[in-house]
């Protein structure tokens, strides 16, 4: 298949990370749409500018500036160099990003200028600093590296007050692994930890930023999203059980699968911690009993 410069085009275009390419002399010659939206520079703005420009200045993770343009490094050794900096948003703001930056060569492989890749890190770096505040908290459980139940109790009380002086909707997602007790009895508790640290980083990797996932105990998670009604809730929460159900956790040759049951409720005026929770396992129930996953709203 020999694909044509357009379809090249296209796919670079729309590419998620950013990419941008500057010629011998630094300056930018192409500059594609995640860069625009990573950056908050369009293109127009920034084709044609000097990579060293003050726009652009690169920070290290200690926060120095980097004097030597990582392009122009890659030029003058012809390599390959990935590394974590952070760039200037157009509004002033630093953005963490993992940054991987090559030579261009032409057909005579001399260097003509170099790419660079940059993806996005700024919710991983946000994360990190959460758990280890979370751990000198100890809100944090160990095994699964999500919040823990205390951790849930203090976020709900936190949500329910925002409810009820700005009205801000929130939703509760109860989940319970379906038939965890066989994973344990066939493949051994250890294996049974695994598949439970395989499902809290399903939650946590699909969440939005201000979504909440924690574990209530045992094989029992609980999400609070923020800023939803009920049909977006179940949206979300079928979108998980689908996840869940056609992933798998590889133990040797045994790829082992598991299935969730949810029980979801958008909060009401009425609501104290204990009546939104008791609704949520209530719901969650009624998914066990109609034959486990599945999703019982209400
Ligand atoms: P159901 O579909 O009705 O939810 O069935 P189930 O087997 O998932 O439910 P049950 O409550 O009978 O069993 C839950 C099991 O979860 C029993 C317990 O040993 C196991 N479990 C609880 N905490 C942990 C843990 O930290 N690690 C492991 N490996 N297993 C755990
Ligand atoms: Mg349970
Ligand atoms: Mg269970």
């Amino acid at each position: 298949m020999i694909l044509s410069t357009d379809s090249f085009e296209k796919i670079i275009e729309n590419l998620h990370d950013g990419l941008y390419f500057v010629d011998q002399d630094l300056v930018i010659t192409y500059w594609n749409k995640a860069a625009e939206r990573i950056s908050g520079y369009s293109s127009q703005e920034i084709v044609g500018t000097l990579c060293t420009d003050s726009a652009l200045i690169n920070v290290d993770s200690e926060g120095n500036y980097i004097r030597t343009c990582p392009l122009a490094v890659a030029m003058d050794d012809g390599k390959m160099h990935e590394s974590e900096l952070y760039l200037r948003h157009k509004k002033g703001h630093r953005i963490p990003v993992n940054i991987k930056v090559s030579p261009l060569t032409d057909d005579n492989d001399c260097v003509v200028g170099a790419s660079a890749l940059i993806a996005d890190i700024s919710n991983q770096a946000a994360n990190t600093l959460k758990l280890k505040e979370l751990e000198k908290l100890a809100l944090l459980d160990n095994l699964t590296q999500l919040g823990n139940r205390n951790f849930i109790d203090k976020e709900i009380k936190e949500r329910l007050c925002e409810f009820k002086r700005k009205g801000t909707p929130f939703g509760i997602l109860f989940f319970d692994i379906d038939n965890f007790k066989r994973v344990n009895d066939t493949y051994g508790h250890d294996v049974g930890d695994k598949v439970l640290k395989f499902v809290a980083d399903t939650l946590s990797s699909s969440s939005r930023p201000f979504d909440f996932y924690g574990r209530w105990g045992g094989e029992e998670f609980i999400g609070i999203i923020r800023n939803i009604e009920q049909p977006g809730l179940e949206q979300l929460g079928c979108r998980l059980r689908r996840i869940i159900e056609s992933s798998h956790v590889l133990e040797g040759d045994n790829k082992i699968r598991v299935t969730i049951s949810i029980g979801a409720t958008v909060v009401n005026i009425t609501d104290t911690e204990k009546t939104l929770i008791k609704r949520a396992d209530t719901l969650l129930y009624q998914s066990k009993d109609s034959g486990r996953n599945c999703i019982t709203v209400g």
